[in-house]
């Protein structure tokens, strides 16, 4: 490769990168943190509730330890795996009010065990598409 075509190809990676992170945010959202292996930003992922960095394909968060949640029982062992299905649920998330998805999310964290069945019964939909 020529040294012009190199730095082309550079630039073109770089903007393919960039691109790839922007639509990374319909899924979660890059934190302030980096990662101890790499360097790398960690990755916030809405639908499991869960940390992890998506270069080193590493979860940061361990699972709640509850059989039945849904954000946790159902997330896949590896970040890109989970990345891959968002891109399958990303058609259908467009009908889905973005912000009752939030709200749910935030509810994980509160916990409870009326808010826990909301859940399950909202994670059996989106199964559904899969
Ligand atoms: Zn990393
Ligand atoms: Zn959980």
């Amino acid at each position: 490769m020529t040294k012009k075509k190199r730095k082309k190809y550079l630039r073109y990676k770089a903007k393919q990168e960039s691109m790839k992170r922007k639509s990374m945010e319909r899924y979660g959202s890059w934190m302030n943190f980096e990662c101890q292996i790499c360097g790398g930003n960690l990755f916030y992922f809405h639908r499991y509730d869960a940390d992890c960095c998506i270069f080193c394909d590493v979860w940061y968060t361990s699972d709640c330890e509850e059989p039945n949640c849904p954000y946790c029982a159902a997330r896949p062992s590896a970040p890109s795996e989970a990345l891959y299905y968002e891109e399958l649920f990303f058609q259908d998330r467009k009908n889905i009010d973005k912000k009752d998805w939030l709200r749910q999310n935030y509810q994980h964290k509160k916990d409870g065990e009326h808010k826990h069945q909301q859940r399950i019964e909202y994670i059996a939909y989106y199964n559904a598409f899969k």
